[in-house]
C-alpha cells in the first residue's frame, strides 16, 4: 500500500495531473475498467476506500458507485515502475460497467485460473436456485453428508485414474473433485480465497490487506 512518500513520488507532471488507473478485481485478478485520478481523486479514493475517478466527462470527482451502489471497494494502490500509472486491485460491489458487466471489457477470453474464481460465484448463486432444475442445488438441499461423501468418492477416482496413467480420465475426475470440493466449501461458509490464502502464508509471503 502506498505512503506518503510514495504518493508524493508519482509523475504527476508527465500525465499533466491526470493519472490512469487500472482496476482489478483482487480475488479474481479481472481486469474491471480503466479510470483517471488527479491528486485530489487519489486523496479521496484512500480517504473513502471507495475508488474515486476524476471524470473527464463530468468534470469533477466521480466516486464509481455513487449513483448505482456499484462501488469498488479498495484492496491495494500501487505504482508502475515509471510511477505514471496506478494499480488498484479492489473488491467490486456488484457489476463495475454502466452496462451490467462485470468488467467494462468483457469480450476478453477468461484466464484459465482466474476462472475458478468465477465458477465459485456462479456455484454460490445456485443455493436459491430450484433443485429439480439444478444438480448443484439438489447438492446444496443434501447438504453436509452428501457433499461431502462426493468429494470423497471424487478425490478416491483422482487417484485411480492416477494409478492408471490414464490421463483424459485425471483431468476429468480432478474437474470433478474441485468442483464438489468448491461446492462443499460454500456450503460450509468457506471461500477458495481463504484456501488459497493458507497457501500463500504456507509460501511464507504475506499479502497485505487492509
Ligand atoms: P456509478 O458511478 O456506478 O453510480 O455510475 C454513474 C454513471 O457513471 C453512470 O451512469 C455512467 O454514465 C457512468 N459509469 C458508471 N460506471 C462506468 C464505467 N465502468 N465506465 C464508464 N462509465 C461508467
Ligand atoms: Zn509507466
Ligand atoms: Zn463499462
Ligand atoms: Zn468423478
Amino acid at each position: 500500500m502506498m505512503d506518503e512518500q510514495q504518493l508524493n513520488a508519482l509523475d504527476w507532471d508527465k500525465v499533466d495531473g491526470l493519472m490512469p488507473v487500472i482496476v482489478q478485481d483482487a480475488v479474481s485478478a479481472q481486469v474491471l475498467m480503466l479510470g483517471y485520478v488527479n491528486q485530489e481523486a487519489l486523496a479521496a479514493t484512500m480517504e473513502s476506500g471507495n475508488v474515486t475517478f476524476y471524470s473527464r466527462t463530468k468534470s469533477r470527482l466521480w466516486c464509481k458507485g455513487e449513483t448505482s451502489g456499484h462501488f469498488l471497494k479498495v484492496v491495494e494502490i500501487t505504482a508502475d515502475c515509471d510511477k505514471d500509472t496506478l494499480l488498484i486491485t479492489a473488491n467490486p460491489i456488484g457489476p463495475t460497467c454502466h452496462l451490467g458487466n462485470v468488467s467494462c471489457f468483457e469480450n476478453t477470453q477468461q484466464p484459465a485460473m482466474t476462472f475458478i474464481a468465477h465458477l465459485e460465484q456462479f456455484l454460490a448463486e445456485r443455493k436459491d436456485a430450484d433443485p429439480s432444475e439444478s444438480y448443484t442445488a439438489k447438492l446444496f438441499s443434501k447438504g453436509t453428508k452428501r457433499i461431502s461423501q462426493k468429494v470423497g468418492e471424487e478425490g478416491v477416482e483422482v487417484a485411480l485414474a492416477a494409478m492408471a496413467k490414464d490421463r483424459e480420465e485425471l483431468i476429468c475426475e480432478s474437474a470433478d473433485l474441485i468442483y464438489h470440493l468448491t461446492v462443499l466449501l460454500q456450503n460450509e461458509g468457506v471461500a477458495l480465497e481463504e484456501v488459497v490464502n493458507q497457501l500463500k502464508s504456507r509460501h511464507g509471503k504475506k499479502a497485505v490487506r487492509f
